[in-house]
């Protein structure tokens, strides 16, 4: 079945038109009503290469949306040899709500690749960007932050390929992006198959994604590096070759460490954490404390590093349940 999100951009034309991706939704209020998806597509009409970029999945996370708001104005004024179409606010409700998922159907749109027709709008978004957008793509970079609930180490993360010629092909986006960490990773701890890049995978379509930043706020650091690493993409892969971008950044490679290695809180309470993402840990080594809502008397439960590590993000919010995720880590690896 052909999904039902329509647009009025034609992304052969050459020049840069703004529409939606419009996202048919029928509410009480709005019986034939669609969401409005902000959508570009700048197109020098010469051929070349086309640069898919996405934010907003997430509606809590600031720092991509912001680049890529910011991006369209300087590529307005540039020679492209080639496409690129951003959506800076891919789940629309989410970002207007200010909340990772669809305050319209709950959907948690890095969740439900690749998309289902028979879903609510989030699924149909996905099911977009599958079908009709990933087709047109050569390159793809979907930008997350730690959002809400996660302090995060800024850092790129890809899945790593499906074989040789994938893998290099990854591995030359993270080093073109440039983050300062960057994690090869199967998607284990978060959405595993299910996300934007998980998806662009499968389709054969070098793609990464990034967290950048903490809590629902922007990060100056983690914008500088979603702005850099998109310009740079953009001239490394002949789209906008006269655009500059900072050179001299040391990139790292690393490896998420599993479930087994990851800290959740065994309770309800106040969540105290010992150390910060970027921290070497050691095994042993204190993490963290939770103080009890219900026992003020009770002795605070501590926790401790199964592993030696890198902290690769902890919990953002004092306020704990049990089965949250307050540590993550990760190791330099070769790549
Ligand atoms: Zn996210």
């Amino acid at each position: 079945m052909k999904n039902p999100v329509w647009t009025t951009i034609d992304f052969d034309a050459p020049g840069i038109q703004s529409d939606f991706a419009r996202v048919p939704h029928s509410s009480d209020t709005s019986a034939y009503g669609w969401i409005p998806v902000p959508m570009l597509c700048l197109n020098g009409g010469r051929g070349g290469p086309t640069a898919l970029f996405t934010a907003g999945t997430h509606g809590d996370e600031y720092e991509g949306q912001v680049a890529l708001r910011k991006l369209v104005h300087d590529l307005a004024k540039t020679k492209l040899q080639g496409r690129v179409i951003i959506l800076p606010a891919l789940n629309r409700p989410a970002v207007a709500a200010g909340r990772r998922n669809s305050p319209l159907d709950g959907g948690n749109l890095n969740r439900v690749f690749p998309g289902d027709l028979q879903g609510g709008p989030t699924a149909v978004i996905a099911h977009y960007v599958a079908t009709e957008l990933f087709p047109l793509a050569d390159v793809i970079i979907d930008l997350h932050s730690g959002g809400s609930s996660l302090d995060y180490l800024p850092m790129a993360l890809a899945h790593p390929g499906r074989n040789e010629t994938e893998a290099e092909a990854v591995r030359r986006l993270l080093t073109s992006f440039g983050a300062p960490y960057s994690a090869l990773t199967d998607g284990a701890g978060g959405g595993a198959g299910a996300t934007l890049y998980a998806a662009a995978e499968q389709a054969g379509i070098p793609a990464i994604t990034t967290e950048l930043g903490s809590g629902s706020t922007l990060s100056e650091a983690g914008l500088a590096i979603a702005e850099s690493g998109v310009r740079r993409v953009l001239r490394d892969y002949g789209i906008a070759p006269d655009f500059d971008a900072p050179e001299g950044r040391t990139i790292r490679f690393a490896r998420f460490l599993g479930r087994g290695d990851t800290i959740y809180s065994p309770c309800d309470g106040l969540f105290e954490p010992f150390v910060k993402p970027g921290e070497q840990v050691a095994p042993g080594q204190k993490a963290g404390a939770i103080h009890r809502l219900d026992n003020a008397l009770a002795r605070p439960i501590e926790l401790e590093f199964p592993s030696s590590g890198i902290v690769a993000f902890r919990r953002f919010p004092t306020l704990t349940s049990t089965g949250d995720a307050l540590f993550g880590l990760m190791v330099e690896a070769q790549n």
